[in-house]
């Protein structure tokens, strides 16, 4: 996706050749016109896969899903990664490692917001290991639902996110798929 491209090239920032920083327009302040291109993009790519729900998690991916959400004309659930005290034991479970915190932490989604026997898209902001794609799509199948697939805005295609979830079976979409990162500068897949 060109837009999503140039923007990364003009306000991304990349933190010791590891981490990109898109605070400006994804992961803090958000761009609403450029959210609602993603969501288009990732409807397209989905529309004729019979998306019934969108899973999310919690923060980031939410606005992103969103958009996506709008477009299919779908319900949208993000997974909490506190469980809440409101959730007692109602919830479905999995463990994530965080790439960028370094540590686990549990996601829960309540059960009641994830019925059985549907198809579902899981979308994400960045894809690195895949740790919270594989723990979304965790949650998905402990519901009784199928994972359609998998829409990402950022892969970071030098990690193994994306093997990680194709050897597992998943279909993954991403609308920018970084190559490398070069003195802290983003090259991309196509370039
Ligand atoms: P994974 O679970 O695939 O290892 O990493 C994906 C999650 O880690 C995303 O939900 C995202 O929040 C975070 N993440 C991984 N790499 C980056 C990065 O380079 N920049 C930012 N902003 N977040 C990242």
């Amino acid at each position: 996706m060109e837009l999503l491209k140039q923007r990364i090239r003009e306000e991304g920032i990349v933190l010791n050749n590891r981490v990109l920083k898109v605070d400006s327009f994804l992961n803090h302040q958000i761009d609403p016109q450029l959210f609602k291109a993603i969501g288009k993009e990732i409807a397209d790519c989905y529309r004729d896969a019979g998306v019934q729900r969108i899973v999310t998690i919690e923060a980031s991916g939410i606005a992103l899903a969103l958009m996506a959400a709008l477009e299919l004309d779908v319900p949208l659930v993000f997974a909490r990664k506190k469980k809440s005290i409101l959730m007692v034991d109602d919830v479905y479970h999995s463990v994530v490692y965080s790439y960028t915190k370094e540590e686990n932490y549990d996601i829960t989604i309540s059960k009641k917001f994830l019925p059985a026997g549907e198809k579902v898209l899981i979308i994400d902001d960045f894809l690195a290991s895949g740790e919270a794609a594989m723990g979304l799509a965790k949650l998905v199948k402990d519901a009784g639902d199928e994972v359609v697939g998998m829409a990402i805005a950022i892969e970071k295609s030098f990690q193994p996110g994306r093997e990680r979830l194709e050897n597992a079976g998943f279909r993954v979409e991403s609308l920018v798929r970084i190559k490398e990162f070069k003195d802290n500068e983003c090259i991309f897949l196509e370039d």
